[in-house]
């Protein structure tokens, strides 16, 4: 039996570099090795305000980009989180399970709710919950993810063995896998926080749907440190950052990259750089725009009907354990 996999994006904002650096790219590297589940995470989204429109307009583009990206609907799963209900229903179990302190600890919660507790929503809060339901529904053995999602994985862990202890053996316990270069690609504008989609600062990220120009400027604008060798220096997050990003997309070793920059100036470099990143979504930008929406809708039908019957036996086994029965069984 193949293990398996399961990760998800939400499809607030456009996807950016970083996103697809630290999770897609291995996504698509590793769904020949394991079976896998690629879930638009739209109840996510919402956990923030999100204009309706554009929310199921951001649904479709982002399934697309899955596709786009290299995702093969053939052998992957590739659904709408919204669709398999059992995701909600699990989360509630959950969250009855988790604890306020332990949830109080989570970092991110703390940077998207601005610090601010007492105006934050309560689905900002619980939302680490609602991702370990996302990935014991299926019984997943990996995680791809970035950086950022590894404090959540760890609770999705706690959460999956305290169910295991008290209701008897259920779930499986996932393992994180975080790539070793690229897994907190960080913000143009301020290198010291990551790229992210929500962030006001267009400037700070990348989209993978950028024309050239746009590209060409951003790149030309991302903030420098002092010195002006171009080379790998964790001290020197912003060049740093802005190697890594040229090695991944280049697939050369990192003396390979400092050696295309030796002797040279930060120009050449962004220029460089700016060409590698413009080449590299060139074709694309072009699958996205060409992918057929009866051909996605169809994928996504029936990815949701293959992950719904995983979950559903998952969820059923659940309540089974917990003594949660209604009239029909
Ligand atoms: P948002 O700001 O709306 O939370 P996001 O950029 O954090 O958006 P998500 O949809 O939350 O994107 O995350 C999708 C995947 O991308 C996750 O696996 C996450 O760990 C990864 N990821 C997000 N930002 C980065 C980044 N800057 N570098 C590497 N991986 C990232
Ligand atoms: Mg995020």
């Amino acid at each position: 039996m193949k293990k398996r996999i399961f990760s998800g994006a939400q499809p607030t904002g456009n996807l950016h570099i970083g996103n697809y650096l630290g999770a897609l790219k291995n996504w698509v590297a590793l769904q020949n090795e394991f079976e896998s589940l690629f879930c638009i995470v739209n109840l996510h989204a919402v956990t923030l305000p999100q204009e309706p429109k554009i929310l199921k307009q951001k649904t479709l583009d982002l399934s697309r980009i899955y596709l786009a990206a290299g995702i093969d609907p053939t052998i992957s799963t590739v659904f709408i989180q919204s669709d398999v209900s059992e995701h909600a229903e699990l989360a509630w179990v959950l969250i009855c399970l988790a604890r306020m302190g332990e949830l109080e600890r989570m970092t991110q919660f703390k940077d998207k709710g601005k610090g601010n507790a007492e105006r934050a929503g309560v689905g900002l809060f619980t939302y680490p919950v609602l991702m370990a339901s996302d990935i014991l529904l299926y019984q997943t053995d990996l995680v791809p993810i970035g950086q950022d999602q590894k404090q959540h994985l760890e609770l999705t862990r706690d959460l999956a063995e305290r169910f295991n202890r008290d209701y008897g053996e259920t779930f499986a316990i996932p393992e994180a896998f975080i790539p070793p270069t690229g897994a907190k690609i960080l913000s143009l504008q301020e290198p010291t926080k990551k790229m992210s989609k929500s962030d006001e600062n267009l400037n700070g990220s990348i989209f993978l749907l950028d024309n050239a120009d746009t590209i060409i400027k951003k790149v030309k604008r991302a903030v420098t440190d002092s010195g002006t060798e171009i080379k790998f220096d964790e001290a020197r997050p912003a060049i740093n950052n802005l190697l890594t990003i040229y090695q991944l997309l280049t697939g050369k070793t990192a003396a390979e990259c400092e050696a295309d920059f030796d002797g040279k100036g930060y120009g050449y470099f962004k220029t460089e750089l700016a060409e590698t990143i413009v080449e590299f979504l060139r074709p694309f930008q072009q699958r996205v725009k060409e992918f057929d929406d009866e051909e996605l809708k169809n994928i996504l039908k029936n990815g949701a009907e293959k992950a719904k019957t995983i979950a559903r036996e998952t969820l059923q086994t659940v309540y089974e354990k917990m003594g949660i029965v209604g009239a029909s069984n």
